[in-house]
């Protein structure tokens, strides 16, 4: 448990949204930030007092605190806000227990008559150079907490920020020892007096943020590490700021405020990690067991500079307990020549998609194939000699053939550039044959020779791919099987194909939480709660 705070941000152009959107944060939030830069012009009238303070007394009473922020477009607000209007607004006595100020303003307005104080400083771009005479800054205005909000674009972009809140971190105890000393000599003069004073329990508080998908574990870690609070949006689909996450996924899926700084950090490693299921999962199976490990996402495209300026123990610039990574596209071979140790199975595929950590040491796994078979044996039962077509010839295949042989099946590869698959068909000794387009296939015979259909491919999948199918009904009619590897949506278009040839089919969600639960096996030597990732991640997809 850690005593930071998640401040849920409200953000809408009339009074009535923001009132429905301020109850329902209620339940969600420590603190509720007023975004007034969203209204409308017509709404809140700057200038007009009587009307302002009629919209003031509009707002719930609440047992939770609200913070008043009132942010120009050009640092990050929503609407342009002109010089004259922020002066009236500052300086006109708002009521909110919290106030966030941008430094340009602070000089000139009553901003010192709120109760707390954030004075803070927003980057979209970037993250400055100049981070620490930032930092500096802000702290001499004497604001209660500094907030320090830029935008990283990958993942050791973060590095500088988190050091600031380590330095704030080492200041806030020199300071601490400091006061405290004091106190020490002043209870000792006035002991002859029979009184005595206590120390100071506020000082300088900070919010760091790293803004970006490549930022969200600092929202997500910062109050395990002392920071004062870390900012939420109302759901998912409202984000106020990029790379916000929601203040339910904060509080139930990640558990932000009962995380402390021994807590074991694990997260999906690769390039693109925003739609991942693996949190929701993983967090369900480290809260099931009840284990101090929390599982974030870690988007990472310089794998090298990730390796080696956040995780390897000689290099490092800062500690954040990472014990394990799922690793995913495009880094699941690039992986392997950090690691110190590879597992056989890896080492045969050729490719790892989990790492644990453990004494300093990296060591490679690879789960797909485990659970790419497990839902297979379940549905189809023994596997020898049994015929299988593998869509793809990408890592996820690799993974398909080397299981597939492991169970005595027979399986063939299909890829749409032979050259491209030459490699998996050489390294496992299969047959490989051409998938041409489905449109370019006539006559529609090329999987009659087979019992299982499984598609590697991204095709189907959610986004540009999802009206697309790797082969159509009447290709699947005969078979006995068909295996998308494909999770996002539930339903692919191949499985509705599958429907039309009624043939049965088995979706990738299955083989996602199957090699999940191997990797829980990993890193925690404990049997994974399988019945609580599956429901975790289905709540997710739906
Ligand atoms: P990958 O390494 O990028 O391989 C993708 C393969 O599909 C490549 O052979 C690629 O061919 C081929 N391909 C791409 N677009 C195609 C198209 N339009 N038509 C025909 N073939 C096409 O990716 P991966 O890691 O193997 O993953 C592939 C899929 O499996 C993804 O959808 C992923 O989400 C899914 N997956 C699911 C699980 C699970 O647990 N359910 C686990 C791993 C992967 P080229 O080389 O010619 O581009």
């Amino acid at each position: 448990m850690n005593n930071g705070k998640i401040c849920v941000s409200v953000c809408a152009e009339t009074a009535d949204e923001l009132i429905e959107q301020i109850k329902h944060a209620e339940d969600l939030a420590d603190i509720i930030e007023i975004r007034f830069d969203c209204l409308d012009k017509s709404e809140l009238s700057i200038f007009d007092d009587k009307k302002r303070y009629e919209f003031y007394k509009k707002l719930p009473a609440t047992k939770k605190s609200y913070l008043t922020t009132f942010r120009p477009k050009e640092q990050g607000g929503s609407r342009e806000i002109t010089r004259e209007e922020r002066d009236h607004f500052w300086n006109s006595g708002y009521e909110t227990e919290w106030a966030d100020c941008e430094e340009d303003i602070i000089e000139d307005s009553f901003y010192w008559l709120w109760k707390e104080r954030i004075c803070s400083y927003h980057d979209f771009d970037g993250v400055p150079d100049d981070l620490i005479e930032i930092y500096e800054r802000l702290k001499a205005t004497n604001a209660d907490v500094v907030k320090i909000a830029v935008r990283a674009y990958d993942i050791t972009d973060t590095i500088s920020l988190w050091k600031l809140l380590e330095r704030w971190k080492s200041e806030r105890e020199s300071l601490k020892a400091k006061k405290l000393k004091e106190i020490e000599e002043l209870n000792r003069k006035l002991s002859a007096l029979k009184n005595t004073v206590s120390p100071p329990d506020t000082f300088l508080r900070i919010i760091p943020i790293a803004m970006g998908e490549s930022g969200k574990w600092t929202r997500i870690l910062g109050l395990a590490h002392g920071a004062f609070m870390t900012y939420a949006s109302l759901d998912s689909g409202s984000e106020t700021a990029p790379g916000q996450v929601s203040a339910r996924d904060l509080r139930e899926v990640y558990r932000a405020k009962e995380l402390d700084e021994t807590t074991e950090v694990y997260g999906i490693l690769g390039g693109s990690t925003g739609v991942s299921l693996s949190p929701y999962m993983h967090n369900a199976a480290f809260r099931y067991h009840n284990l101090n490990a929390v599982f974030v996402p870690l988007q990472a495209h310089d794998l090298n500079a990730f390796m080696r300026r956040m995780v390897k123990p000689a290099t490092r610039e800062i500690e954040l307990n990472f014990r394990g990574f799922s690793v995913t596209i495009p880094h699941k071979r690039s992986i392997i020549e950090h690691l110190d140790y590879l597992d056989e199975t890896a080492r045969k595929i050729g490719a790892v998609n989990t790492v644990k950590i453990e004494g300093g040491k990296l060591y490679g796994y690879n789960t797909d194939a485990e659970g790419f078979l497990a839902p297979l044996l379940d549905s189809y039962g023994d596997l020898t000699n049994t015929r299988v077509a593998v869509l793809g010839a990408g890592g996820a295949a690799r993974a398909c053939v080397y299981a597939l042989q492991t169970a005595g099946a027979r399986p063939t590869v299909f890829a749409r550039d032979l050259t491209k698959a030459r490699s998996l068909a050489d390294d496992f000794q299969v047959e490989l044959k051409e998938l041409p387009k489905t449109e370019n296939r006539k006559p529609k015979t090329l999987f009659t020779d087979f019992d299982i259909l499984v598609n590697t491919t991204p095709l189907g999948m959610k986004g540009k791919f999802e009206n697309e199918t790797p082969a159509t009904a009447d290709e699947l009619a005969g078979l006995q099987l068909v295996y998308d590897l494909v999770y996002t949506p539930f339903q692919t278009r191949l499985m509705a194909e599958a429907d039309k040839a009624e043939v049965p089919k088995i979706g990738g969600l299955a083989m996602l939480v199957a090699q999940g639960a191997a990797q829980q096996k990993i890193w925690t030597n404990l049997e994974a709660p399988v019945r609580e990732m599956s429901r975790a991640a289905l709540e997710r997809l739906r």
